[in-house]
């Protein structure tokens, strides 16, 4: 069986690939897309060292690097984040990239293809099975398994295609599933100490609390501050607040305003740990904001 595992050198899809080189026999063949908006040499030349890191400590298999065909849309396209919500996305920067997915499934025809998903990615719908025909092209493939990096079963396969209305898949298979889903911080943890050594973060310098707009950078300050607390407890206490996974039906769907609900959830466990953060955490406005 080959598996096609898309690798961009992150948490989630480092611990991906390497679980699946560790805990399956499979063939692997995994791929990393440079975006167009990563102008930063130094996370493909992290990512070029976890893969020979992998082949050296793990096993062998398959990587190539790819550009991603096309560039984004210069007019906004905005979909809501959930069914029946109002808060809406603008989702232009990830249709690119599922052209590009589809085009190496296309190519390399695997027997199975592992998405990224974590349990703070999964706060909106799958928009790849919600947004235009992506969904047809990309899942609709005889004899093609696709797996979410969040389950914690490797070898639970998910039919994106049934129920066919996709605001009822998203109500029936995707949110249940997120239930149970592994966070970054749990994954983290469970990273050979090797690996983590050649991570990269995703912003360099660090965004600062003040630059009150930068998930990925509350992340790596809860990382490194809450030594305390088990990977699944800060994940769990971040989506408790961020009304996702397990507590996906708390959020209300007129006022619930989107990522920033778990950047609010970062702040509130970095309270007393970093300066600044019970002051932002209590002038947070999470009524408004937009994923850039
Ligand atoms: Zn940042």
């Amino acid at each position: 069986m080959k598996i096609l595992i898309p690798f961009s050198g992150g948490i989630n899809s480092t611990y991906s690939l390497w679980r699946y080189l560790k805990e399956t026999d499979h063939e692997i063949h995994s791929f990393r897309a440079t975006e167009w908006f990563e102008a930063e040499e130094r996370k493909a030349e992290s990512a070029r060292k976890m893969v020979q890191w992998l082949k050296d400590n793990v096993r062998d298999f398959t990587f190539e690097e790819v550009e991603t065909s096309g560039s984004e849309s210069d007019v906004p396209i905005k979909v809501p984040m959930r069914p029946g919500f109002k808060f809406e996305y603008n989702i232009r920067a990830l249709v690119p990239r599922w052209e590009k997915l589809i085009e190496v499934i296309d190519d390399v025809k695997p027997d199975a293809v592992v998405r990224g998903s974590a349990l703070e990615t999964s706060y909106n719908a799958l928009l790849s099975v919600s947004y235009g025909d992506i969904r047809e092209r990309m899942y609709n493939r005889d004899g093609v398994k696709f797996y979410l990096s969040g389950n914690r079963d490797l070898t639970q396969a998910v039919d994106h295609l049934n129920p066919s209305d996709p605001d009822e898949w998203m109500e029936k298979v995707w949110f249940p599933m997120t239930e149970n889903f592994m966070g970054r911080f749990e994954q983290w943890e469970a990273i050979p100490d090797g690996l983590k050594a050649l991570y990269e973060e995703p912003h360099k310098p660090r965004h600062t609390l003040l630059e009150n707009n930068c998930r990925d950078c509350l992340f790596e300050e809860v990382q490194e501050h809450r030594t305390d607390l088990t990977g699944r407890e800060k994940d769990l206490a971040i989506a408790k607040i961020g009304k996702y996974g397990p507590y996906w039906k708390d959020a209300d769907p007129d006022a619930y305003p989107g990522v920033r609900m778990s950047m609010r959830g970062s702040l509130e466990l970095l309270k007393g740990h970093v300066e600044l953060a019970a002051q932002r955490a209590d002038e947070f406005d999470d009524t408004v904001g937009e994923l850039e």
